[in-house]
């Protein structure tokens, strides 16, 4: 993973964020899903037995380069939330977003990058009336989940919303295992052209992100 730990002030902003218990997110109310890919879905549902009628799949994903790359995610998103019955919306790919956001914070790019995407949910969730926000990215044993929790925790509390914590690390490798058997698209590097580099180019990694699947 790219980037330092969380710091104090994002420390102290989790603190104060409410976050909700898998269980009572998973009864019902009105749960919006960052999603990253298809495979993190599926390990989500594994872990927090998604309700279909309470949560709906958010797909906002400038971070994955390049353009032939999104579009089999996207495809592979598309295909498992419609299989599943699962409510989801797709925002459009901006690539520039995430390249504005990382500009000249390249080592510190994966807190940049979770605040796009998170930022940009908490936003669809207030304008569209959902009371809690989540993200899959806590499917992956490659993400920095208490940076995740902070920074997520934060903006929800910020927009007046819960945020959802959870934890799919131990279920990773069986869920995907059960994408490949479902014959999902499973990628082989996070998301950006600089995590796709590090996949072959050792000189260039710097921390968990590097040759990650997501
Ligand atoms: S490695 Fe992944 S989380 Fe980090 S900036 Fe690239 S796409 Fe975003």
């Amino acid at each position: 993973m790219a980037g330092g730990g969380p710091s104090s002030e994002d420390k102290a902003e989790s603190g104060r964020a409410r976050q909700v218990e898998a269980e009572d997110a998973a009864r019902g109310g009105d749960l919006l899903i960052d999603v990253c890919c298809g495979p993190c879905a599926l390990t989500m549902d594994m872990v927090v037995r998604l309700d279909r009628q309470g949560c709906c799949l958010l797909f906002y994903n400038p971070n994955i380069h390049p353009f032939t790359e999104y579009r089999k995610r996207l495809e592979t998103f598309l295909a498992y939330a419609g299989s599943q019955g699962f409510g989801h919306r797709v925002l459009p790919y901006e690539p520039e977003e995430w390249i504005r956001a990382v500009a000249f914070h390249e080592e510190e790019r994966c807190r940049a990058c979770y605040r796009l995407r998170l930022s940009r949910a908490v936003l669809y969730a207030r304008e569209w009336g959902f009371a809690a926000v989540s993200t899959t990215l806590f499917a992956s044993p490659y993400q920095d989940h208490a940076l995740l929790a902070s920074l997520g925790g934060s903006l929800a509390a910020e927009a007046g919303l819960d945020f959802l914590v959870w934890d799919g690390r131990a279920a990773y490798r069986d869920a995907l295992r059960e994408a490949r058997a479902r014959g999902m698209y499973i990628q082989a590097w996070c998301g950006c052209l600089l995590s796709e580099r590090e996949r072959y180019d050792r000189s260039h990694r710097c921390g968990k992100s590097a040759g990650g699947s997501s």
